[in-house]
């Protein structure tokens, strides 16, 4: 699904590679004890390692480190089991150290690879060049007083994952995929809560494009994307910017940019840095990091089915089309909830009830899945009386409005309102009959060819009986009448 820009001197192919910063999930900080819970009072969760105090050493935190080696096996990559945590030297005044605490050449781990799954049910595997851990830096606050900055550190050392794409997604499609596949698996592994509007999953775009043939071509990178659609947006419009650029004759220089979301434009930030800009060192006070081979098997023993996996078992242990299977396990509740209510049902029927009416009713009302009215189990019960005849799948829809909007049984409001389908032929032949009676001339002009009309009067006849005729039979009864 490669996109094609259609430039005034040919086409290009857009090169996409993606850096995503994942806050990984930890009740304390890479190197601290100092707590991570999002909207804290500022400046209440720094320890004074975080502050930077003179002195002060930085200590492991094992189960960030578990986390990240978590991820790693998540993503069919290798685990280093020896890496090396350097200082990347850089000022900012929410950066108290002076440095960030990272990993530059021995990351913990190496290449791994993703499956995207497309729209049109096809996948295609991207590259993932590495993962390391690093620390976040503190937030400079600019709005609080206009004279003023002030800096909260209480971000300021919490443990990221950095996961870098190799560059092989070629649309922005593509990098949405990408995006949503990763959150999807962190969620699963339950390593990073992927919540990108508070910024515990962020990420650069890093873009070129490139004549069919031709080798790579110069990259920029546009910087602390917050949202999927942000991404694409950013993307679609940097591609543009740099064909215009190269057709113009001029020359696309490798630079940092920033998105601007309310106009959908990048402009330059700043040139692009290199590594020794850095002066990256091992740091010392810090030993290499030695991971136990039985310590990381005991992980991978551990993880929980991914969605590509359960994605696949769906497919197969339900006979769902892989596009239903992917909607449904791209989180884990919802899998969950698919897997209750198709015990013992059609799981076709229930797949299809839970992506259409479900979803809709839910993404209508901002509802999470753990939030829905409806509960695995109620769903199933209102799957089974269509199953027996009980109601039609016409008035289901109807009660199912009324479950999400009441959280009642589907049994309950079907006896209430007397809903329950009409499936006594002798009931629906003299509806049936006073319908043809009512419609004489329809009557005729269906007999003499106008056999669109058959339509209408079945329309009718659900219209008499308030919906509640078995379809099937009034289908019958109308043929029989009407060749009589
Ligand atoms: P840097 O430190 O310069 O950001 P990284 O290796 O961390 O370098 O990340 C580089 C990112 O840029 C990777 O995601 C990689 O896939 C991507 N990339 C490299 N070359 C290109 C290119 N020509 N076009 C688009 N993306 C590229
Ligand atoms: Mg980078």
């Amino acid at each position: 699904m490669t996109a094609r820009i259609a430039g005034r001197t040919g086409d290009f192919e857009m090169v996409i590679g993606l850096e995503v910063h994942a806050q990984v999930v930890s009740n304390a900080k890479l190197f601290s004890g100092a707590g991570t819970a999002f909207g804290a009072e500022p400046n209440c969760q720094v320890s004074p390692v975080d502050a930077a105090m003179p002195g002060m050493l930085p200590v492991i935190n094992e189960f960030c480190v578990e986390q990240a080696v978590r991820t790693g096996l998540g993503l069919k990559a290798e685990i280093n089991s020896f890496s090396v945590f350097d200082r990347k030297n850089y000022f900012y005044p929410d950066l108290p150290a002076g440095y960030q605490i990272s990993q530059y050449s021995q990351p913990i781990v190496g290449r791994g690879s993703i499956l995207l799954d497309m729209d049109d049910g096809a996948t295609r595997e991207v590259g993932i060049t590495r993962l390391h851990l690093e620390q976040d830096a503190g937030k400079s606050v600019h709005d609080r007083d206009p004279q003023v900055t002030h800096v909260d550190l209480n971000r300021n050392g919490i443990a990221l994952m950095e996961i870098v794409s190799e560059p092989d997604i070629r649309s922005a499609q593509e990098a949405g995929a990408y995006l949503r596949k990763l959150r999807s698996i962190l969620r699963y592994l339950g390593t990073c809560d992927g919540n990108m509007e508070q910024g515990s999953m962020r990420c650069d775009a890093n873009v070129s494009v490139r004549r069919d043939g031709e080798p790579y071509g110069i990259r920029c990178e546009i910087k602390n994307l917050n949202s999927v659609r942000n991404v694409m947006r950013a993307i679609d419009y940097e591609a543009g910017r740099q064909v215009e650029a190269i057709e113009d004759g001029d020359e696309v220089a490798q630079e940092t940019r920033l998105f601007d979301a309310a106009k959908g434009t990048t402009r330059t930030m700043r040139g692009k840095e290199e590594a020794h800009d850095y002066r990256y060192f091992p740091d010392p006070d810090l030993v290499p990091l030695v991971l136990d081979p039985d310590w990381i098997a005991a992980i991978e023993a551990a993880l929980p089915e991914l969605p590509d996996d359960k994605k696949n078992r769906f497919v197969e242990a339900y006979g769902l089309s892989s596009y239903d299977a992917g909607v449904l396990v791209s989180e884990r509740a919802c899998a969950e909830y698919f897997e209750t209510a198709a015990q013992g049902r059609d799981p076709k029927v229930v797949a299809n009830w839970l992506t259409v009416e479900l979803f809709g009713a839910l993404n209508k009302a901002a509802l999470d899945i753990d939030q829905s009215p409806v509960s695995a189990r109620a769903l199933g019960g209102l799957v089974d009386l269509i199953a027996d005849a009980t109601i039609s799948g016409r008035i289901a829809k109807e009660v199912f409005a009324e479950m999400f909007e009441t959280g009642r049984e589907a049994s309950e409001i079907v006896a209430e309102k007397g809903l329950k389908q009409v499936t006594d032929t002798r009931e629906i032949e003299a509806v049936v009959d006073t319908v043809l009676a009512e419609h004489g001339n329809k009557v005729a002009e269906f007999r003499a060819g106008k056999e669109k009309l058959f339509g209408f009067l079945v329309g009718q006849v659900m219209k008499a009986t308030k919906g509640k005729a078995n379809p099937k039979s009034v289908n019958e009864i109308l043929r029989m009448r009407l060749s009589d």
